[in-house]
């Protein structure tokens, strides 16, 4: 307990982020990451350090560091929270560079950004830290950047040494399935629903449809009766008929089961069929007659519906609305066990309470992209034995758990030991052009701590040189000396102004460019939301009941209505469908941004706000680029007009200016599969325009593309039309 004196309490509570104590010290006891906002004054920095105190964060051993960009803030800051708690400066001190009076009984540490930067080059994963606090995260101080970069990469390791904590055991399946994984999952559940003891279950499928598809068929298999239906995504599952059955439980040895050792990745599991290996019982398993290890999943009884198991499942994937995604997070109804059936979403940014087994399909979904040409396609691939590991790493928590892999020992031997970074995978333009900005022009001699491919490189440079934001090289000496020229291009003005818009070159490019005809306001939009992406509500989904299939016709029947009049008329319509997202965002806020609105006209309303806040967000950095344009976020925008349209294709153009296909010409139809073909500068193969574009039908002989994506063909989304001068 803390003894503040009576002034110092009255002068606290006058400040408007003690009201917000609860909601803060919730998302820090619930993440492993959390950002704080507020005005000047609001109490940041003298009362989150004593919300943390008093929530018990700071013990022996470990202290809550808190660092500062400036000495004297260091040193004051760390003087006054001494004087508000009440507390000696033997409890709460400070170190700054040349001095501190720091003690072994320190529990509140101030120190600037540089001294912590050089604690972690001693003690990598800050263990005597409790809790780590950034002050001033915004200036972007070069030591606290550098301190948020190295903090990304400790913070997922020090979950791992706390998760240490509680064993889990990993089974592996004997045999792997070929495809259907999902199955193989479903039936996984159901054995450890029937036969193991209570605790959640959290399951790893690759991406939402399969999601959804499980969730259904373990909803029909242990029908959840609710007294009161809290949300609405539960209903949709009625079951008729309920019958019973007698629980199998096929008694099988128990057996000695490999142990993830979370400090180093190195498991060695012992292969499944192997049933003499000595008995060595988990506390868990110990005077249990209940075998853990449920073999691989075969049974038939599996479908049959059992009303005497409530089982309540709930589904998690990123485009899930927040409120449903949050449900996750609270305890599940009285006499039901939770079953979250999760995408990759699970394994590292959420952690779910009380989940004590995992079932790892083994699987990942992931967006590849081409190298060169930028095409991207999601793919179902196989995890790192990192991820497995992380997976597993989910059902020890809150007590000792079991994962149960679908797949065999030998193929998790075969996965890779990590994923690969990030930017070894996607376009690097932005990076690029955020380096090129910090004057750093060889970007090839950069030491990333993994580079990423020259190819990805060398494409990057070149289409910031076609987007005009890098200075064009002397094109002189052989090919490779060419390369080299062009990896070392320095920035130009208008890479500059680029720079400082928070999007992708691109689209950076469109901004730079829509200071004519008063069309800021509609490319900050269309940029906007190009950069959020989906938009809308998918209803093409797979439903359960004739009643449901009848409400999705109907929401897509409304979908599409409202899209078409969002297209427009005139020469807006050959925005295409940006103009349909312009139109979407226009009437979504001229209704007031609302989730009813959202809802009634398929918009997706995380989405939405998300446009919003990066539309202010780019009014910001235009009007502190022109100062003089005066730009604001005005939510009753009118549509552009005709001339305003002609030009915003004009901009878009200029973004996307290698995004240019031509439709195929008759007499080149030799063969059935260019049938309302495209052909591209980039690709050889015959793109089309996807069928959800407002110009699927109408087939425009130029036009322009935000993205092609790889399902079953080659699909340019985002498309509008191109008219040749
Ligand atoms: P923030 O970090 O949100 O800018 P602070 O926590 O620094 O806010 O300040 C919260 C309040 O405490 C302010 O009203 C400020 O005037 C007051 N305060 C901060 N330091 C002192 C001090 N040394 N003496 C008196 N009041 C202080
Ligand atoms: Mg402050």
């Amino acid at each position: 307990p803390v003894d503040r004196s009576p002034e110092i309490q009255e002068a606290r509570l006058k400040l408007p982020i003690l009201a917000e104590e609860q909601v803060i010290m919730e998302a820090i006891n619930e993440n492993p990451i959390v950002i704080i906002c507020g005005e000047t004054g609001s109490g940041k920095t003298t009362q989150v350090p004593q919300f943390l105190y008093e929530a018990g964060y700071a013990s022996s051993n470990g202290a809550i560091g808190i660092t500062e960009p400036r000495r004297v803030a260091a040193v004051s800051m760390s003087q006054r929270v001494a004087k508000e708690m009440n507390l000696s400066h033997r409890v709460v001190s400070y170190q700054i560079r040349y001095e501190g009076n720091v003690t072994d009984e320190t529990q509140i540490k101030f120190m600037t950004d540089g001294v912590l930067l050089k604690e972690i080059q001693k003690d990598f994963l800050l263990s005597k830290y409790k809790v780590v606090i950034i002050d001033e995260a915004h200036e972007r101080s070069m030591y606290t950047d550098i301190l948020i970069g190295l903090l990304s990469r400790i913070v997922p390791l020090r979950e791992k040494v706390d998760a240490r904590q509680f064993p889990v055991t990993v089974h592996f399946n004997k045999k792997t399935p070929l495809d259907d994984y999902s199955g193989e999952c479903f039936r996984k559940v159901c054995k450890i629903h029937r036969m193991l003891p209570s605790g959640g279950i959290l399951v790893f499928l690759t991406g939402q449809a399969e999601v959804h598809a499980l969730c259904r068929r373990l909803r029909k298999a242990f029908p959840f009766q609710k007294n009161n239906t809290a949300g609405n995504d539960d209903k949709e599952e009625s079951v008729e008929e309920i019958r019973t059955f007698k629980k199998s439980r096929k008694r099988k040895k128990v057996m000695t089961l490999p142990k993830i050792d979370l400090d180093n990745y190195s498991v060695v599991p012992v292969d499944e069929g192997d049933e003499d290996r000595d008995a060595e019982t988990d506390d868990d398993i110990a005077g249990s007659d209940i075998d853990l290890d449920l073999g691989d999943g075969d049974s038939e009884e599996d479908e049959k519906i059992d009303s005497s198991l409530p089982l309540y499942v709930l589904p998690l994937y990123s485009l899930l609305a927040p409120e449903k995604q949050a449900k996750v997070f609270r305890a599940p109804p009285p006499g039901t066990r939770l079953c979250v059936v999760a995408t990759n979403v699970a394994e590292t940014s959420l952690t779910i309470p009380g989940i004590k087994y995992v079932v790892d399909c083994g699987k990942v979904k992931k967006r590849f992209y081409d190298k060169i040409t930028g095409v991207s396609s999601f793919r179902v691939t196989w995890i790192s034995q990192a991820s497995a590991n992380q997976r597993a790493g989910r059902a020890g928590r809150t007590e000792p758990g079991h994962c149960y892999r679908l797949y065999s020992s030998a193929v998790f031997m075969d996965f890779e030991k990590f994923s690969a970074p990030e930017i070894t995978k996607r376009p690097v333009e932005d990076l690029i052009l955020q380096m090129k900005a910090l004057n750093i022009e060889k970007v090839i001699n950069f030491p990333f701590p993994t580079p990423p491919p020259t190819e990805a490189l060398a494409a990057a440079e070149e289409l910031l040189i076609a987007l005009g934001a890098l200075k064009e090289p002397p094109m002189t000496g052989r090919l490779k000396q060419q390369l080299a020229a062009k990896l070392s291009c320095p920035i130009s003005p208008l890479g500059r102004i680029m720079a400082t818009f928070p999007v992708a070159p691109r689209y950076a490019k469109m901004l730079a460019l829509s200071r004519q005809h008063d069309c800021l306001p509609y490319a900050i939009t269309i940029v906007s939301a190009m950069t959020v992406r989906e938009l809308f509500e998918e209803f093409d989904r797979p439903a359960v009941s004739e009643e449901e299939t009848a409400k999705l016709k109907g929401k897509k029947a409304r979908l599409l209505q409202m899209q078409r009049i969002w297209a427009g008329q005139g020469s807006m319509q050959k925005l295409g469908d940006l103009m349909v997202m312009l139109g979407a965002v226009g009437a979504c806020e001229y209704a007031g941004c609302t989730r009813k609105f959202c809802e009634e006209n398929g918009l997706r309303y995380k989405a939405m706000l998300e446009i919003r806040r990066l539309r202010g967000q780019l009014t910001t950095a235009v009007n502190s680029v022109c100062t003089d344009a005066g730009l604001y976020v005005d939510p009753k925008m009118k549509p552009p007009t005709e001339a305003q349209a002609t030009y915003l294709r004009q901009i878009v153009l200029a973004g996307l200016g290698d995004h240019v296909a031509r439709r195929v010409q008759a007499e080149e139809l030799l063969d059935d599969k260019w049938k309302n073909a495209y052909k591209t500068a980039l690709l050889d193969d015959p793109v089309f325009i996807h069928p959800s574009s407002v110009l699927f039908k109408q087939l425009p002989e130029f036009v322009v593309y935000q993205e092609i994506l790889e399902t079953t063909k080659l699909y340019m989304k985002g498309v509008s039309v191109v008219e040749p001068e």
